[in-house]
């Protein structure tokens, strides 16, 4: 067992970090308060080749390993977790499941444009009756000569209105009801109508748009595997997507758990440091175990994957960890800086707010122990698209 990042690892990481610390950490309270998409970061993010970390470098990306694009997602979300949930949409919502399903020609076409970072991506799985139960999602696709007609709404889809492509999930079988009827499209912007915006709890450096399609026509070769085979895709795409997602709570934990410490060696109260009180040196005992051991969750599932193991009982766990760590320990961090860490003077309080949805979306906590108890009692996966 080796517990040591390769070279190319450490220095992949440490780019982010330096990225993060310059370009992202110093404006995120603004984009936060302003509810600003920050447009202008996504090329220099590109430039780096911070938009196809894990992408082959013949398709645009910078050819490195999952873990690698990983590590990045971690540093991101130091900095800010909205920018991080945009990047990891991106990459494993709708780049990775095009590099994996599909055709040679769909790969060469559609993948260069987003490794690059010249386009974003959209993931288009969620309806307003469809949340955990995607697979009862009503979006039709119907045949029209050698292609598709597509009509239907989405909800809570992020990044769509800044989005080049999508991957969308529509029903091609009506017949059919539940998962197996339904198929995955690769729609580009002019397909897609954005209806509006969510205002929400955190995560306000990130759009999330709910969606129209109507009445679209799409050639044939837009879909992505094979008829009626959407679902596997879906389900594969979540698989390595909650990864990303395990990442990013770990990288919000983190930057709760730096802050906290570095307030607690400051703040004096009773003429001491507060760090020199047990109750303090406690919690930031508990944060710093918690972290870690949700690291390395998050680092054996990301290898797993990489190494083209079987990862969905790992990822789960990976992703229901990290997102309950990030959720109770943003809190804790804020109970160190007592009422400094509930006004917007500090970080902290926007740690919290962003952590929470770490626990909801690429699959609820709940659900994510659905697929934890399925997996060690050995009872079959059904279609829980989220799941
Ligand atoms: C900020 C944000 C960004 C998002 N981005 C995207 C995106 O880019 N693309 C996309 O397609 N979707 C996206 N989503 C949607 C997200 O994945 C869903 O919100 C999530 O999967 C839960 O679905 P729901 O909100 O409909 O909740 P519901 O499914 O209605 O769940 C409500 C509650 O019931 C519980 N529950 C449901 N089913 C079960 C069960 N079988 N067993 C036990 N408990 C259960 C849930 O855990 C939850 O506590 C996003 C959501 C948000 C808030």
């Amino acid at each position: 067992m080796d517990f040591e990042l390769t070279a190319e690892q450490r220095e992949i990481k440490a780019l982010a970090r330096e990225f993060a610390d310059a370009e992202i950490a110093p404006n995120a309270s603004d984009w936060d308060r302003e509810h600003r998409f920050p447009r202008e970061l996504y090329p220099k993010l590109a430039e780096l080749g911070l938009m196809g970390v894990c992408i082959p470098e013949e398709l645009g990306g910078a050819g490195a390993d999952f873990l690698s694009y990983i590590l990045v997602l971690e540093e991101l979300s130091r900095a800010d977790a909205g920018v991080g949930v945009t990047v990891a949409v991106h990459t494993s919502a709708v780049t990775l499941p095009i590099l994996t399903f599909g055709t040679d020609e769909q790969r060469s076409r559609f993948v260069p444009p987003l490794a690059r970072g010249e386009l974003i991506g959209a993931f288009a799985l969620t309806e307003t009756e469809a949340g955990s139960d995607a697979g009862s999602l009503r979006t039709t696709a119907s045949r029209d000569g050698d292609g598709w007609r597509i009509s239907g709404t989405k909800q809570f889809i992020s990044t769509a209105e800044y989005a080049g492509t999508f991957l969308f999930f529509a029903r091609t079988d009506p017949d059919t009801p539940g998962a197996c009827g339904v198929s995955a499209f690769i729609l580009d912007a002019d397909h897609v109508r954005v209806t509006g915006a969510e205002e929400k709890l955190g995560l306000n450096s990130s759009v999330t748009n709910s969606i129209a399609v109507e009445d679209a026509f799409v050639d044939g070769d837009r879909m992505l595997h094979d008829e009626g085979k959407g679902f596997t895709v879906a389900m594969a795409t979540l698989d390595g997507g909650r990864i990303g997602i395990a990442a990013q709570a770990l990288g919000i934990a983190q930057a709760a758990f730096d802050a906290a410490r570095a307030y607690a060696l400051e703040r004096k109260q009773f003429g001491q440091r507060i760090a020199d009180f047990q109750a303090i040196q406690w919690k930031l005992a508990d944060m710093a175990t918690e972290i870690d051991a949700a690291r390395m969750l998050v680092y054996r599932a990301a290898w797993l994957k990489q190494e083209g193991k079987p990862h969905t009982e790992e990822g789960a766990k990976a992703k229901l960890f990290a997102s309950e760590t990030a959720r109770r320990q943003t809190a804790e961090a804020i109970q160190v800086f007592g009422g400094y860490g509930y006004t917007k003077e500090f970080p902290v309080e926007r740690y919290y707010r962003d952590a929470k949805i770490t626990e909801i979306y690429e699959g609820t906590s709940e659900i994510q122990r659905l697929v934890i108890a399925r997996s060690v009692l050995g009872l079959r996966r059904q279609a829980l698209a989220q799941g």
